[in-house]
C-alpha cells in the first residue's frame, strides 16, 4: 500500500478545484497516445462504475480499443472505510493497483486527471496531453459543494479540505481523518451530514457509531456532535440513544447556514455552535468534470439541479450519444423516486449497463433495456455489530417509467457479509483473488 501516494493525491485535489478549464483553441494539444488503430473507448474515473466498464468492454468488444483515465496512483474504496477508521479493517483490503487490473483485462491505464472534454472534436484534455475517443464514460463521481458555505472563498475552502476532511472521495481524505480520529483527545466532535441527494446516505451514520465505538473503547471524554438535515434513517437514532446516549447528539433536521473554518463555528437553522474539532460533510455533487462538459440538468426554472443529465435507461447524455454518464454522478432517472441510490453496488451495475451499450452501439445493434439494482450492508449497531441489507429492484413499467422496490432485512449476528460482498465485487472489476 502506498499510503503517501494518496497524500500527494489530496494535495493535488485541494489544487485542482482551483483550476479553470483551460481554453481549447489556439494551443495545440499534444497526443497521449498514438492513434488507435480501432475504435477506442476512453473511460474517465477508476472508481466502481469505470473500472467495471473498463472490464466488461473488454469482454463484450475485444475488438475496441480501452483506456481508462484516473488521476489517483491506486484504487481507494469507500465501502469498509467507516470499519477501517475503527481499525476492523486492514489498510490492505481497501487499496488496489490500478496496474494488475489493467493487465488481467488487457485495457490501458494512464493515471493522469482529465481536465476537459472537447465534445466537438471528441477528445479527452489532460495535462499530459490529450486522447481522441469514439465513445465517452464519464464515471468521476462527485465534488463538495462548498459554495453553498463559503461562496467563491478560496482560503476557506481549502482550510475545510486541509483540517477538517470528510473521507467522501478516494485520494488522502480518508489518511487524514483516520490521523484526526486516532489523535483526537476529548472536547466536542462536530460532524456535518449533506443534505440529500449524497453518496451512501447510511454512512455518515455508520460512520457515528464507528467514531462512538472508538471514543467508548479509548474512554475519551468526548462528544461526536451530529447536524443533520435530513430524517433520521431508522435504527441509528435508537441505537445512538441506547449505546451511546454520552457520546453521541444528534441533532436531526437542522440545517447548517453558514460556517467559520477559522473561528471553528457553525452557524444552523436552530443554534450557533462551537467545535473542538470538526469532520465537515458540505453538500455534493456531481464531479467538476461533468460541470466542464457541460452536461448538468436542470431543472423546471432552468437552474442547474447540481447532477448529470443522463437517458435514465441508455445512460448516455441526453445531448451527446457519445458521452456515457455512469455512478454517483448521475441526475434523477425517474419522477417516481429521483436518483438511483449512489452506492458502490449501483455503480458497478451501471458500468455493467454501458459497456453493453457501447458494445451494441459499436456492432450497430440495438441496445438492449437493462435494468440495475443495488445490495447495501448497513451496521445499525456497533457493538455487537448488527446489520441492515436493503435490497433495491427496478423495472420499467407500461408507461415506460422506472419504479423502484425497496426490501429491507435485519441480521442480528452478521457473519462478514459486507467483507465477503465487497471481495466479490474487487474479483469483478479489480482482478483480485480471495484475499
Ligand atoms: C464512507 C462511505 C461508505 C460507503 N459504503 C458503501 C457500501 O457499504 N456499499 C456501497 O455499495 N457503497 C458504499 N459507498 C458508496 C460508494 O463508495 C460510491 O457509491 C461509489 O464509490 C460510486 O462509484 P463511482 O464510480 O460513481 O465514483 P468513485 O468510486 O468515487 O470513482 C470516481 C473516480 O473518478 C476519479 N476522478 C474524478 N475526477 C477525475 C478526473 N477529472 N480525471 C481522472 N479521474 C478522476 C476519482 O479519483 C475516483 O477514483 C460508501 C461511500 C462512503 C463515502
Amino acid at each position: 500500500m502506498n499510503r503517501r501516494g494518496f497524500l500527494g493525491a489530496a494535495a493535488a485535489l485541494g489544487a485542482s478545484l482551483s483550476v479553470r478549464a483551460a481554453p481549447l483553441v489556439g494551443h495545440p494539444i499534444p497526443d497521449l497516445l498514438p492513434p488507435s488503430r480501432s475504435r477506442r473507448v476512453v473511460i474517465v474515473g477508476g472508481g466502481w462504475g469505470g473500472l467495471t466498464a473498463a472490464r466488461h468492454l473488454r469482454d463484450l468488444a475485444p475488438e475496441l480499443d480501452v483506456v481508462l483515465l484516473e488521476k489517483n496512483p491506486e484504487f481507494w474504496s469507500c465501502p469498509l472505510s467507516n470499519k477501517w477508521l475503527a481499525n476492523l479493517v486492514e489498510t490492505r483490503v481497501l487499496v488496489h493497483d490500478y496496474a494488475a487490473a489493467a493487465r488481467a483485462y488487457g485495457y490501458t491505464f494512464i493515471q493522469a486527471e482529465a481536465s476537459d472534454i472537447d465534445r466537438d472534436k471528441r477528445r479527452v484534455i489532460t495535462a499530459r496531453g490529450a486522447i481522441d475517443y469514439d465513445w465517452l464514460v464519464l464515471a468521476v463521481g462527485i465534488r463538495y459543494d462548498f459554495e453553498a458555505w463559503y461562496g467563491d472563498d478560496r482560503r476557506a475552502i481549502d482550510h475545510t479540505l486541509a483540517n477538517y476532511p470528510c473521507a467522501f472521495i478516494p485520494g488522502g481524505e480518508p489518511f487524514a481523518l483516520k490521523k484526526k480520529l486516532d489523535g483526537f483527545k476529548g472536547g466536542d466532535l462536530v460532524m456535518t451530514l449533506p443534505p440529500m441527494p449524497y453518496r451512501c446516505p447510511p454512512a455518515p451514520y455508520e460512520r457515528a457509531l464507528m467514531i462512538g465505538r472508538l471514543f467508548q473503547s479509548r474512554r475519551i471524554k468526548g462528544r461526536l456532535i451530529l447536524i443533520d438535515p435530513n430524517p433520521t434513517i431508522p435504527g441509528f437514532g435508537r441505537t445512538f440513544a441506547e449505546q451511546y446516549k454520552d457520546r453521541i447528539v444528534h441533532v436531526s433536521q437542522a440545517r447548517v447556514k453558514s460556517v467559520d473554518p477559522f473561528n471553528k463555528t457553525i452557524s444552523t437553522d436552530f443554534d450557533d455552535l462551537r467545535f473542538d474539532d470538526a469532520i465537515l460533510m458540505a453538500p455534493q455533487q456531481a464531479g467538476d468534470l461533468v460541470w466542464k462538459t457541460g452536461l448538468i440538468a436542470r431543472d423546471a426554472a432552468g437552474k442547474p439541479t447540481g447532477w448529470a443529465d443522463q437517458h435514465p435507461v441508455h445512460l448516455h447524455a441526453r445531448e451527446d450519444e457519445r458521452v456515457f454518464l455512469i455512478g454517483d454522478l448521475m441526475g434523477a432517472v425517474s419522477p417516481l423516486f429521483g436518483q438511483y441510490p449512489k452506492s458502490g453496488h449501483m455503480a458497478n451495475r451501471l458500468g455493467r449497463i454501458a459497456a453493453r451499450e457501447i458494445a451494441a452501439r459499436a456492432r450497430g445493434i440495438a441496445p438492449e433495456k437493462l435494468m440495475p439494482e443495488s445490495v447495501c450492508y448497513v451496521f445499525t449497531k456497533a457493538d455487537p455489530m448488527e446489520v441492515t441489507r436493503i435490497d433495491s429492484q427496478y423495472r420499467i413499467r407500461g408507461d415506460g417509467l422506472i419504479v423502484q422496490t425497496v426490501k429491507q432485512s435485519y441480521d442480528p449476528n452478521p457473519m462478514d457479509e459486507d467483507l465477503r460482498w465487497a471481495r466479490s465485487m474487487y474479483g469483478e472489476f479489480l482482478a483480485l483473488k480471495e484475499q
